[in-house]
């Protein structure tokens, strides 16, 4: 068994996921690059072993049943532990998403990967994760899911979106439901907001460095002990559901 804690992020090729990968790395951290194309997934890896950070691949695609049963046996035979689980991937479902005109691929689409990958994701390592003593799971959420903001006609909470807002909403609604199930064990999960992040997601148009958006999540997956399940942050702190 690996002697160092030891983390898997999903989405970690590129933008804000890497920059997770990299940040856990920098607290010493064996960190798991879960990435679906081989090229891409081996080329972050050799770019965060070359920054320091003790990284290997892990090949995951979080819609996939068999892939994501695959990466659960290469982390259980590779590693022999998991610590930290980022559930990172996630997709916009792509456009046109205003309600009365939508395509139900791109709600579909959505739903599969930002909301049934994690609960795949999350149920195939959780095994590994529960015999850790200190177990603790992300998933990366946005604030267009708090339905308190999008309710808000005061806020700005973003374009109008029926496949990507829900679907975050919806993480949000599953993630509480996993801390409820889980009160009684020591595994902490925790929703992060990382923030408008200039990455490929949104055409570079964020205003925030992936760095920057990667602090939330990783304060998340680094909590201590006593540090709280179920909850829904920002670099500001919570955030209304
Ligand atoms: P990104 O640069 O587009 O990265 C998304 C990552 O998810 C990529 O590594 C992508 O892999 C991976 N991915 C997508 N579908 C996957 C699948 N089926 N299996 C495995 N990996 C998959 O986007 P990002 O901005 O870093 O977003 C990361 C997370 O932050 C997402 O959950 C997003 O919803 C959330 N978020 C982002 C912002 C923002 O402003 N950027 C704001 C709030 C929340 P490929 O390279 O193979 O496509």
């Amino acid at each position: 068994m690996a002697d160092k804690t030891t983390a898997l992020v999903t989405g970690a090729n590129k933008g804000i996921g890497y920059e997770i990968a990299a940040g856990l790395g920098a607290r010493g951290y064996r960190v798991g690059v879960g990435g679906r194309d081989a090229g891409r997934r081996e080329e972050a890896v050799a770019r965060l072993r070359g920054s320091g950070v003790d990284a290997f691949g892990v090949p995951l695609d979080v819609i996939d049943d068999e892939s994501v049963a695959g990466a659960a046996r290469l982390v259980e035979e590779q590693e022999g532990r998991l610590d930290v689980l980022v559930n990172n991937a996630g997709i916009t479902g792509g456009m046109d998403q205003t309600p009365t005109t939508v395509d139900l691929t791109a709600v579909r689409v959505a739903l599969e990967t930002n909301v049934l990958g994690v609960i795949r994701v999350t149920n195939a390592l959780l095994p590994l994760l529960r015999r850790s003593a200190s177990p603790r799971v992300v998933n990366v959420s946005s604030t267009v899911g708090s339905l308190t903001r999008q309710s808000d006609p005061e806020r700005d909470s973003g374009p109008i979106a029926v496949a990507y807002s829900p679907s975050k909403t919806m993480l949000n609604a599953v993630t509480v439901q996993y801390a409820k199930e889980l009160a009684d064990t020591n595994v902490l999960i925790n929703l992060a907001c990382p923030g408008f992040v200039a990455t490929d997601f949104n055409g570079f148009r964020g205003h925030r460095t992936p760095a920057q958006g990667a602090a939330t999540p990783i304060r998340l997956a680094t909590l201590p002990d006593d540090g709280p399940s179920g909850g829904f942050f920002d670099d500001d702190g919570a955030i209304p559901w």
